[in-house]
């Protein structure tokens, strides 16, 4: 019997290579696959018509191709902001949020089921670490969000569940199978990868030298002591470790990082930590998202008020620095920054 072709974590060039070595066909029925399964939604691929005059080549394939994005369980509204859970085989759950912007709605993924990486004030943290996704499983989300909810996905962030680098291969494969024009079609430049500052993760992703794809790092504390207190990845790759490894990632022309900053109160909102927060930045090109602490259980601080943040947000912007402050949204129904992992 002939392996399940597991589309949604086989790039084109991979499954072009299944079908020639088992189906005799290649890049023609392969482009055919992509399409019918990522733009249209893999209901009628035996009427495409490649498949229409090759029903012989069509009842094989059918057979083997697995098209499971896993079940999505249930939906929570807030305003225009989605969030669904996903139900993967072995009967595990993930989360993703779809997440309108004025122009394209993005989809923020998983990569893990749980997290290893223990910030604090995160509640996937507090979920322990289950598993790393597969790239199917990636993949499945941003399938299920376009084609079993209807949302039409331009933007991906890697910013849901789990550490992105501590599952790299996977979320390398999906990023490119989501990249590829012949099926969902979402430019690099529309995927950002979120780390917590896993340097040898950076490191890797600067050797694979894919400059259009954007790099977020969650920063928090400007100071290793607080950052060590809040992130223990810091302990491992203190800030100035993180610092190098950005200095000598190859961003293209006119590139930034994007830097995230979450905002407690009486922890790391003081004006002294602003200017240090634009010491650490400079000379570096970032654009610096503030987003105030959204409360998760067993972490008891709250966010600072909203005089605090724009007084913060000043400092940093007479430094030179781009802020962005970020309102939450999503807070009601958990879908907020950290908070992944509540349901
Ligand atoms: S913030 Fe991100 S890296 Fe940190 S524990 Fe939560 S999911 Fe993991």
């Amino acid at each position: 019997m002939k392996p399940v072709i597991d589309i949604f974590g086989l790039p084109l060039e991979q499954l072009t290579r299944t079908l020639r070595n088992d189906y005799g066909k290649g890049l023609f029925h392969a482009e055919a696959l992509y399409r019918e399964v990522f733009k249209n939604g893999g209901k009628e691929i035996g009427n495409a018509p490649e498949f229409k005059n090759s029903l012989k080549l069509w009842a094989a394939l059918e057979k083997a191709i697995a098209l499971v994005p896993g079940k999505v369980e249930e939906t929570f509204k807030a305003g225009e902001l989605v969030k669904f859970i996903t139900r993967l085989s072995d009967g595990l759950n993930i989360e993703s949020v779809i997440i309108p912007m004025t122009r394209h709605n993005t989809l923020c993924v998983s990569s893990q089921v749980g997290c290893k990486m223990g910030c604090r004030f995160c509640q996937t943290a507090r979920m322990g670490f289950k598993r790393s996704l597969s790239a199917a499983e990636i993949v499945g989300q941003v399938f299920n969000a376009r084609h079993t909810l209807g949302h039409d996905i331009k933007n991906i962030v890697f910013m849901g569940m789990g550490e992105p680098f501590d599952n790299f291969d996977a979320v390398m494969t999906a990023v490119r199978v989501l990249n590829s024009q012949k099926g969902c079609d979402i430019a690099l430049r529309h995927m950002t990868i979120s780390t917590c500052g896993v340097v040898p993760g950076i490191e890797r992703l600067a050797r694979l030298n894919y400059p259009n794809i954007r790099l977020a790092v969650s920063i928090n504390g400007p100071e290793d002591a607080i950052r060590s207190a809040l992130m223990p990845v810091n302990r491992r790759w203190p800030l100035a470790a993180l610092k190098k490894s950005l200095e000598a990632y190859p961003l293209p022309p006119r590139g930034v990082f994007l830097f995230e900053y979450i905002l407690i109160k009486g922890v790391n909102d003081s004006m002294d930590h602003a200017r240090a927060l634009a010491r650490f930045i400079h000379p570096l090109p970032v654009r610096l998202n503030l987003i105030p602490y959204n409360p998760v259980t067993g972490f008891n601080h709250q966010s600072p008020s909203d005089e605090q943040m724009h007084e913060f947000a000043q400092i940093l912007t007479d430094k030179g620095v781009f802020v962005i402050k970020r309102w939450s949204r999503g807070r009601s129904v958990s879908a907020g920054c950290g908070q992944l992992g509540k349901t």
